[in-house]
């Protein structure tokens, strides 16, 4: 385990040049304290969990004081915002601070989020406000204890600095962890701005930084791009599978590793809903919740138009409809796993679809219904299930066709099957009513309610002593949030 000062760093996105990010020194902010830190993403850096209660660490991920080998960067994209080509943007209050390598050989993209103004944030302030940034927090940890791809979160700091939103509040900063930091909007700036020797030179780079196993195919970049479709389908199968909403789904927000990426106003679905919009700025609901499917699909087809200088467009095309059965795949095997089934039927389809429509018509709890699912042997448990459904008969009867399903495969134990469907169904979900309780608590200088929430959605799908308020339906003021889209 290592002490701060004992990363070790190896900027290679850095090396790219001057095209590709501008060197920007972060700009602290006044009076830092540690909001909260994970123990879990300090161990990818090797860090003892101890550096987080040292001066040294708030002063750090505040933007005072810096690592003599780091190179802190602002990166340069662009991208479609809701379907109009934004040829105007790139790390505009976010800064890569270098890349630090691990004893086990791995990278990891250091990204302070916050950390003061660069060349490309246009008419913003280069902050974060500290309720976005417990947001992040708790979204990208929470998601990657779920088995959900996703950006990781170090740490969070507070601050004293004002900033202006629809309110006065206060300066806070992310510190994000992830193997890389290129967007689908890094490969369309440098498509649409015609400088075909840098994203031939930005490809090069993705590849052997990150896809090592393509760049020994017969067609590299062909492979690569076929690697992102394979990766989008699965994050997009686990988003749905799950009931998590992005919101802000445009180009400049997708991962190229098909990491969740980005989070501002997203939601976990509370009751499920397909058309759920949790974006209140998205009017068409361009990003709801049943669109998410379609919308990777645009967005991978933009990456692709990217990509024309570099692969053949009926490649491109054939690689692209991948997407949707790889995508059906990939979540109707979760689904399966949720329901408890470990055979495979082609009804079976059919029947998340109608518990699904069911589930809709009553405003059912979408993930505490597979967890309770789970825990009583299937009889009793569909019979106590029935209460939170209008149509019993609709519900009813598709009791009887799971019950069937059930009878078509292998026996087991109750207890077997409880221990293999709570694996797979959460007891904790980071509900917005959840997080707004402890941003409330935080913004008044109590982190102890952010803390607790972390440690629970740690371990999502294991009941934790104690922690019974937090496996609940939210209560009426909680549902349907207005959760700011500024942050
Ligand atoms: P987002 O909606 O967070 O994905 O941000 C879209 C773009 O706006 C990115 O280029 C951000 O860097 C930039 N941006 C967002 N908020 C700010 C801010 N407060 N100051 C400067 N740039 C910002
Ligand atoms: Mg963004």
């Amino acid at each position: 385990m290592k002490a701060l000062d004992e990363l070790e760093f190896d900027n290679r996105f850095a090396r790219l040049g001057d095209a590709f990010s501008t060197q920007v020194l972060p700009e602290p902010i006044e009076a830092p304290r540690l909001v909260i830190a994970s123990e879990a993403a300090m161990g990818l850096l090797d860090l003892d969990a101890a550096q987080a209660a040292t001066p040294l660490f708030a002063e750090v991920f505040s933007g005072h004081k810096l690592w003599a080998e780091a190179e802190p960067r602002a990166m340069v994209y662009s991208g479609h915002q809701f379907g109009q080509y934004n040829p105007q943007l790139g790390d505009g209050r976010g800064l890569l601070l270098g890349e630090v390598v691990n004893d086990a050989g791995e990278h990891w993209d250091l990204h302070l989020k916050g950390a003061g103004q660069t060349p490309w944030s246009r008419m913003g302030d280069g902050r974060a406000v500290l309720r976005s940034s417990i947001r992040e927090f708790l979204a990208s940890e929470a998601l990657h204890a779920l088995g959900i791809p996703s950006t990781r979160a170090l740490c969070v700091t507070a601050s004293d600095t004002p900033v202006w939103r629809e309110r006065q509040e206060r300066a806070a900063m992310l510190l994000r962890l992830s193997p890389s930091h290129v967007r689908f909007g890094h490969f369309e700036y440098f498509y649409y701005t015609r400088q075909p020797e840098l994203h031939k030179q930005l490809a090069d780079h993705v590849l052997s930084a990150h896809f090592p196993e393509c760049a020994a195919e017969e067609q590299p970049y062909l492979a690569m791009f076929r690697s992102v479709v394979e990766r989008t389908a699965e994050m997009i199968a686990k988003w749905q599978a799950y009931g998590f909403c992005h919101g802000v789904m445009n180009t400049d927000n997708m991962s190229i590793l098909g990491l969740t990426f980005d989070f501002g106003p997203y939601a976990f679905l509370d009751d499920f809903d397909a058309r759920f919009i949790c974006n209140h700025s998205d009017n068409q609901g361009r990003y709801a919740y049943s669109n998410q499917v379609p919308i990777a699909h645009w967005n991978l087809s933009a990456l692709a138009q990217a990509l024309t200088p570099l692969i053949e467009v009926d490649a491109l095309r054939e690689a692209l409809e991948l997407f949707l059965p790889l995508f059906q795949a990939s979540y109707l095997d979760l689904m399966r796993r949720r329901l408890g089934l470990v055979t495979a039927e082609e009804e079976d389809q059919g029947l998340v679809e109608r518990l699904l429509q069911l589930m809709q018509n009553s405003a059912v709890d979408y993930n505490l219904f597979f967890r309770h699912l789970g825990e009583q042997a299937p009889g009793p448990a569909i019979k106590q299930l029935r209460d939170h459904f209008v149509d019993l008969s609709g519900f009813d009867g598709w009791g009887a066709l799971y019950l069937d399903r059930l009878a078509r495969q292998p026996d087991e134990a109750p207890a077997t099957r409880t221990a293999r469907m709570n694996a797979v169904n959460p007891l904790y979900i980071l509900r917005n009513y959840l997080a707004q309780n402890a941003i409330e608590a935080a913004e008044a200088g109590d982190y102890s309610e952010v803390r607790r929430l972390h440690q629970v959605l740690s371990n999502p799908f294991e009941a934790q002593a104690g922690m019974d308020a937090y496996a609940q339906r939210p209560p009426d003021w909680g549902k349907h949030l207005e959760i700011s889209c500024s942050s």
